[in-house]
């Protein structure tokens, strides 16, 4: 993956090199289009990680498919004007399904989007990415890109060859989100039909059906009108130019796994996790981050062992404040955060501390 990424990133940028450890070395790019002030459009850089945007069935109607099968390429050739509202660049950084997203992919991305921005090469970023896990690439990238351009996330919920496949309207409202001056600031944005999420509150919410994503606790950012931006709130917590998290780099981030929380759940799974030294635990709790006393038993353990355990809930909204039954402050609460997104602000959180007021205070910060 490292060699293609660097080949694409060559060929777009000669003589630039860009690799996952070191950074660009030249902010000069060369550019084959001769152009004049009136038509100089913003330059867009979309980076393809698979997903069902890129998806391909053996029919336009039939509803299996496989993902990340299509190229960057083929993508953008389905969307007709897309070179009328940005100059654009394709990078294939993988060509996966999300549900296999791996951490040297997030990695990946992230040390990318950084180098870019910092050393000018585009006015705004897009990523092609499957749903199943987008939000969770959308907010580690919210957390960890420390730039103010324009980075956006989008899918399609229909394989390219449907009879009215998602993802070309999708991508074309990406691309003018990602050129929209009112873009900037706003963190990681996920475009999907139409409307525009955070990355802050961002979910699926639908298995299949094309209005899969919701903002459950604080509201959709805006929607997406003509090719414009309509903007209904401010991304909530800090992010991206605000964050406090520097992963340059790192190889590695801390390992935090999830433990389920539901009617006599035996300790079996959540003792494994614990035996096989995690660095942070979260757990999906019942209600307001209930967990049951078997559970309770092993955060225990893991307290003692010096492994980091948050609360969160799996519930859709309403979140776990400090005012939860039974509130242990050796035991951070998640605040809005999913259990899948408490997960990653723990994996960045032990990046700096393991003090439990310091881990709290980064779960309402952010
Ligand atoms: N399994 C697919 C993925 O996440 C689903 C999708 O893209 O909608 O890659």
């Amino acid at each position: 993956m490292k060699r293609s990424i660097t080949a694409a990133i060559l060929a777009l940028f000669i003589p630039i090199i860009l690799t996952a450890t070191q950074p660009v070395v030249s902010d000069t790019v060369i550019s084959t289009e001769t152009t004049t002030q009136a038509d100089v459009k913003p330059r867009i850089v979309i980076l393809a990680t698979g997903g069902t945007i890129a998806g391909s069935a053996a029919s336009a109607t039939q509803a299996s498919y496989r993902a990340g099968v299509l190229s960057i390429e083929q993508i953008l050739a389905s969307v007709p004007g897309l070179e009328n509202i940005a100059d654009l660049k394709g990078i294939q950084v993988c060509n996966i399904s999300s549900q296999n997203m791996e951490q040297a992919i997030w990695l990946k991305l992230q040390n990318t989007i950084d180098s870019l921005f910092k050393n000018n090469l585009c006015d705004g970023v897009v990523v092609t990415h499957g749903t199943d896990t987008m939000e969770e690439t959308a907010y580690f990238l919210h957390l960890t890109v420390r730039h103010s351009l324009p980075i956006v996330i989008v899918g399609s919920m229909r394989p390219a060859t449907s009879l009215s496949a998602d993802g070309p309207f999708n991508l074309y409202n990406a691309v003018a989100l990602a050129a929209a001056p009112d873009a900037k600031n706003r963190g990681v944005m996920i475009v999907m039909n139409d409307y525009i999420l955070s990355a802050d509150d961002a979910t699926k919410e639908h298995t299949v059906n094309p209005n899969a994503f919701g903002s459950p606790n604080y509201g959709h950012l805006g929607y997406m009108r003509d090719g414009d931006p309509v903007f209904f709130r401010e991304s909530r917590g800090k992010n991206t130019f605000s964050s406090e998290f520097n992963i340059s780099g790192h190889k590695e981030l801390p390992k935090v796994e999830i433990v389920m929380s539901y009617a006599f759940a035996s300790s079996v799974a959540t003792n494994a996790l614990v035996d096989s030294n995690v660095d942070g635990l979260v757990i999906s709790g019942v209600g307001h981050g209930n967990y049951n006393t078997a559970i309770a038993e092993v955060v225990e353990k893991a307290l003692s062992k010096g492994i980091a355990v948050v609360r969160s809930s799996r519930i859709l909204k309403g979140g776990v404040d400090l005012a939860a039954e039974e509130y242990e402050p050796r035991v951070p609460v998640a605040f809005y955060k999913s259990p899948q997104k408490a997960r990653i602000l723990l994996m960045l959180a032990l990046t700096k501390t393991k003090d439990p007021r310091e881990i709290q205070r980064i779960m309402m910060e952010y």
